[in-house]
């Protein structure tokens, strides 16, 4: 076997996966590009994937702390519609983004009642446990442009 077709850090990875709630209906699936050993990746997918080689099926179950985390409540905010530049198009369902002492973080307007927004900052996905399902379409060696970067580019990669 070739040593290039091994996933190693700075080898860009074409991957197709499944992203099912464990049990239960899939959530996503799609192809991706990633340059690993950058964080591209949750870090547990990362682990389970380093020295697989092209060809490779497998699945990685995940509990919500490796995943996409547990529901914070403190996450869950009301706020007064005057704090809202534009808050004529804000409507149940809306992605905003809030400020917070940990950069910006996507919410979605959960409710609209009087003067109130409540917005969700959990991610869509918090508190559940999912198993991912996981095909190695490709595995090459990063350009110097994407290890400087940190990213992979073209395919199903960055595009810029
Ligand atoms: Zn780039």
């Amino acid at each position: 076997m070739s040593k290039e077709l091994t996933i190693t850090r700075n080898k860009v990875v074409t991957i197709r996966f499944a992203l099912k709630e464990t049990g239960k209906e899939t959530l996503e699936e799609g192809t991706l590009d990633y340059l690993h050993g950058f964080k591209n990746l949750m870090p547990t997918l990362e682990k389970f994937l380093t020295d697989k080689k092209e060809g490779f099926k497998g699945k990685v179950e995940m509990g919500p702390r490796d995943a996409f985390g547990e529901i914070n409540k403190e996450l869950v905010m009301k706020i007064p519609k005057s704090e809202f530049e534009n808050d004529q198009e804000i409507e149940v369902g809306t992605q905003i983004e809030l400020e917070s002492e940990e950069g910006v973080i996507p919410a979605l307007v959960v409710a609209i009642e009087g003067d109130t927004i409540t917005v969700d900052g959990n991610h869509p996905y918090a508190s559940k446990h999912v198993t991912f399902d996981i095909e190695i379409l490709k595995v090459r060696d990063a350009s110097t442009e994407e290890l400087a970067h940190g990213h992979a580019h073209g395919g199903h990669g960055h595009h810029h």
